[in-house]
C-alpha cells in the first residue's frame, strides 16, 4: 500500500466502552449480549466527531499540494464544515464554507447557533446559499473566484467522502480490532449512522481487510436504500485502489434506510427517544440529524431480533454534538 501521510488533529485511540445501563434496558445485561460503543464523538478537536479522522489525510493532502485554502460544502448545521473551519486554522490554511439552505422549515436557532456558531469562531468565511440553489455549481464558481484571486483552493467534497477521507475508517476499524482483541471480545455488529457514506465505506473496507466476521448496518440518514448503497459501493471500491486490494471481494454493504423520516435533517419520534434514552441510561449525547437516527435504527434492530441474543454490537458514535443546539424545541 501507498503511504499516505496524516495531519495529526485527533486523539487516538478514542475510548471502546460497553453501555452496561443502555443494554440492561434493553433485555441486553448479559455480558455476552452487550452494546458497546466506538466513542469518535471523543476524536477531540473541535468539539469531535469522525471528520476528523478524516481530515487527517485531506489537509495533509492539501498541504503537500501547497494549497491555502480549503473549501468545502454542506448543510447549514455541517459538522464537517465546522471541523473543516478548525483544521484549517490549525493548518495555518484559510477557509470558505458553501453551506446549503435544504432543510426545510427550521428558523433560528438553526440558522446561527450550533455548528453555525463554531465556524464562524473559527474564522471561516461562510457562503450560505438561498434555498434551491445548486450547491456543487456555487462551489465551483468560489473556486474558480479564489483561482481568480490568485490563491491555490484545495477542494473537500461533502462530508470529507472521496477514497482519501474513507481511508481514515479503514484505520479507524484496525484500532477498534486491537481493542477489541485486547478486551477479549469479538464483535459481531457494528451500527452506524450513513450520509456522505464514507465512514461506512471505510469500515466496510476495514472489516473486510481486517478478516472480521462482523455485520456492518449503515443506517442511512438521507438516501434511499438503493442510491446509498449505490454510494458506499462505489467508495468501497475507490478505497480497495488505495490499499491495493482491487483483487480481494468487495464486501456486502447492509443499507437501513428505515429511520430517515421526513428527510435530511428533519427530526422523528424514534431519533427523540433514542437521544433521551442514551442520555439518561449512560449520560452520552447524541445528535439529532445522524446519531440519534442511527441510535434509532440499532434499537428497531435489537426490537426486531435481528440482533439476537449471545451476539456482541458496537454503535460506532460519529459526533454531531453541537446540532443538539440548533434543535432546542425538541427537549423542551
Ligand atoms: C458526517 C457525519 C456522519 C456521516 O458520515 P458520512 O461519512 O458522511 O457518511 C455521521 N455522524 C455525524 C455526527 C456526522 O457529522
Amino acid at each position: 500500500m501507498i503511504r499516505r501521510d496524516k495531519s495529526r488533529l485527533a486523539q487516538l485511540p478514542t475510548p471502546f466502552e460497553r453501555l452496561p445501563r443502555f443494554s440492561a434496558h434493553f433485555g441486553r445485561g448479559d455480558e455476552a449480549s452487550s452494546i458497546w460503543i466506538k466513542r469518535d464523538d471523543c476524536t477531540g478537536f473541535a468539539g469531535g466527531g469522525n471528520k476528523v479522522r478524516k481530515l487527517e489525510y485531506l489537509v495533509a493532502d492539501a498541504v503537500a499540494q501547497g494549497a491555502d485554502v480549503l473549501v468545502t460544502m454542506g448543510a447549514i448545521q455541517s459538522n464537517h464544515a465546522r471541523q473543516t473551519a478548525a483544521a484549517a486554522a490549525r493548518s495555518g490554511l484559510a477557509c470558505v464554507l458553501v453551506l446549503a439552505d435544504t432543510v426545510r422549515g427550521r428558523e433560528e436557532p438553526y440558522r446561527s447557533n450550533g455548528n453555525v456558531l463554531l465556524d464562524r469562531i473559527f474564522g471561516a468565511e461562510l457562503q450560505v446559499l438561498a434555498p434551491d440553489e445548486d450547491a456543487a455549481a456555487a462551489a465551483e464558481r468560489t473556486l474558480e473566484r479564489l483561482k481568480a484571486q490568485g490563491r491555490r483552493p484545495y477542494f473537500i467534497p461533502v462530508g470529507g467522502s472521496n477514497a482519501l477521507g474513507s481511508l481514515a475508517y479503514r484505520d479507524a476499524v484496525l484500532e477498534l480490532a486491537e481493542q477489541a482483541r485486547a478486551v477479549g471480545r469479538r464483535i459481531d455488529h457494528i451500527v452506524l449512522p450513513t450520509g456522505s457514506g464514507g465512514t461506512h465505506a471505510g469500515i466496510a473496507a476495514g472489516v473486510a481487510e481486517a478478516g472480521l466476521s462482523c455485520q456492518v448496518h449503515g443506517i442511512s440518514v438521507s438516501r434511499a436504500q438503493e442510491s446509498a448503497h449505490a454510494l458506499v459501493s462505489g467508495l468501497v471500491a475507490e478505497v480497495a485502489v488505495l490499499t491495493g486490494r482491487t483483487d480481494a471481494a468487495l464486501p456486502k454493504i447492509d443499507i437501513d434506510d428505515s429511520q430517515i423520516g421526513p428527510g435530511y435533517g428533519q427530526p422523528t419520534a424514534a431519533m427523540q427517544e433514542a437521544v433521551e434514552t442514551l442520555a439518561r441510561t449512560e449520560g452520552i449525547l447524541l445528535d439529532p440529524v445522524y446519531t440519534g437516527k442511527a441510535m434509532a435504527g440499532l434499537i428497531a434492530l435489537l426490537c426486531a431480533g435481528r440482533i439476537p441474543h449471545g451476539e456482541t454490537v458496537v454503535f460506532w458514535h460519529t459526533g454531531g454534538l453541537p446540532g443538539l443546539f440548533a434543535y432546542p424545541e425538541l427537549f423542551r
